[in-house]
């Protein structure tokens, strides 16, 4: 008997093969291929109140919309039943998670076709994203992320053939749980400040340091490294090197507990004279730096578009809640200051959208997204805030209980204004091409 596992990947596959080759309909013969994908999208209700019509998208075409459906299956079937458990536990199964995934292609829909991606353009992955945050907790999603969309881009991009088969293809395949080592005990914010040093010995390089709060850190199996490989200028003087988990020396100090994305596991890990062939270097030497700063991009256009979705689920549910919890004869949602205060946070919700949207048909045209991408995971990280907070208050002391999504999302959400660059880091970056950045 087949299980709904298997159903659910096999479907997936046959979608994903139905929308490759719609692609090429669409572009180069008739409107066959279209036309039955759209009707089928269309036959199914849209959920959100997002702008989602087929045809008038800004970005999105059948395909994108597709692509959509067919995780959301996944997310409904095989990860949202599971959620509560795995938030309890402060940790999700990655690998079983990641193969699912990967099965179905979702772990590399930007990705190159000859190692396990689907070839498309940077707005599929915002597609996914999107559709991530329908997952009901923020941990699951992150460590998604982290794997698609924060440790791979540099190694897709400037990995050599060897290094991509042996990191880039298991983890788009979902065999392998990747997790990024940029963070340190003594740098956050200031990445140019990271300690952890590898020593080139031969045709080795010898790391020694930590790096600190690695989500998925404790399963992973490798790790995309930043590490100081010579003494020289701070931008100049770091490299990207892959570095699996299980070599000797490499320690996991500690699961760090956390105020939020509890079913996410994150971990400080230690190096001590870890041994890696110098092959494990991504692109050149002492170019790490810009290649993280490149990686940066897609981490913070995903993080907007994973977060939008929660953002409009949780105002939602609270448009759901408060229409039938009645205070003073009437439902909490008919006094004015909460249908108003609902409809600005939406407004708000709809003006982000609408910058993500932009930047990202920017970034498919190659164009240098970097500020509109900063001031979008700025207004991200501050515009969740908002919207937990004012949410979780017309929840009453519901809000407060762990029952409620809204009380994770604002448990969770909480991170979006500090990792991955701080709220003040963007404004430094949006300051610096604004050109108002006093000179050092
Ligand atoms: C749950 C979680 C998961 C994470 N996952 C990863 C991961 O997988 N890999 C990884 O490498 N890192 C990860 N991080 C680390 C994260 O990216 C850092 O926490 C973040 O970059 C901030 O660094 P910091 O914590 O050292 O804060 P600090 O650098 O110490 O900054 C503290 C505060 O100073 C303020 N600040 C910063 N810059 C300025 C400025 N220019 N002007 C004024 N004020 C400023 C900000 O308010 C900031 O929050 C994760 C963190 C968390 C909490």
């Amino acid at each position: 008997m087949r299980t709904q596992t298997d159903m659910a990947l096999r479907e997936g596959a046959l979608r994903l093969n139905l929308l490759l080759n719609s692609r090429t309909f669409y572009k180069f013969n008739s409107s066959v291929g279209v036309r039955s994908l759209s009707d089928n999208v269309l036959s199914k209700p849209v959920t959100s109140s997002a702008p989602e019509i087929v045809g008038d998208h800004i970005i999105y075409t059948q395909e994108h919309f597709a692509l959509k459906e067919s995780l959301r299956k996944i997310i409904d079937q095989e990860i949202n039943p599971h959620v509560e458990q795995w938030e309890a536990e402060g940790i999700f199964p990655a690998h079983k998670v990641f193969k699912i995934l990967g099965s179905a292609g979702f772990l590399g829909v930007n990705k190159p076709v000859e190692y396990g991606g689907l070839g498309l353009d940077y707005s599929y992955s915002v597609a996914v994203a999107e559709e991530l945050g329908h997952i009901r907790c923020g941990g699951i999603p992150m460590a998604i992320g982290v794997q698609t969309d924060m440790t791979t881009p540099a190694l897709a991009r400037f990995g050599s053939a060897e290094l991509k088969q042996e990191f880039l293809l298991p983890s788009i395949m979902g065999d392998k749980v990747a997790c990024l080592g940029v963070s340190e005990v003594g740098a956050g914010s200031d990445v140019s400040s990271i300690m952890t040093k590898a020593v080139r010995k031969g045709d080795e390089y010898v790391i020694n340091g930590g790096k600190m709060w690695t989500t998925n850190g404790t399963q992973a199996d490798w790790i995309c490294l930043l590490v100081n490989t010579s003494d020289g200028p701070p931008h100049r003087n770091k490299s990207l090197i892959c570095v699996p988990m299980n070599l000797p020396g490499v320690q996991i100090a500690r699961k760090i507990e956390k105020l939020g994305m509890w079913s996410s596991d994150t971990a400080e890990v230690f190096f001590d004279d870890v041994h890696v062939p110098c092959k494990n270097i991504i692109g050149q030497e002492g170019m790490g730096f810009t290649y993280q700063m490149l990686q940066f991009q897609e981490e913070r256009l995903w993080a907007v578009a994973n977060i939008l979705t929660m953002m409009e689920n949780v105002i939602q549910e609270t448009i759901q809640y408060t229409r039938q919890r009645k205070i003073f004869n009437r439902p909490v949602l008919h006094h004015q200051s909460v249908h108003f205060r609902l409809a600005e946070l939406q407004t708000e919700v709809e003006l982000l959208r609408a910058l993500l949207h932009s930047a990202t048909a920017l970034y498919i045209k190659g164009n240098d997204v970097t500020k509109l991408a900063s001031m979008a995971k700025l207004k991200g990280g501050r515009l969740a805030r908002e919207v937990g907070d004012s949410c979780l208050q017309f929840w009453g002391g519901m809000g407060f209980t762990s029952d409620v999504l809204v009380s994770r999302f604002y448990r969770d959400s909480r991170l979006m204004s500090i990792g991955g660059g701080a709220d003040e880091v963007m404004l430094g970056i949006i300051c610096k091409y604004m050109d108002t950045l006093p000179k050092k």
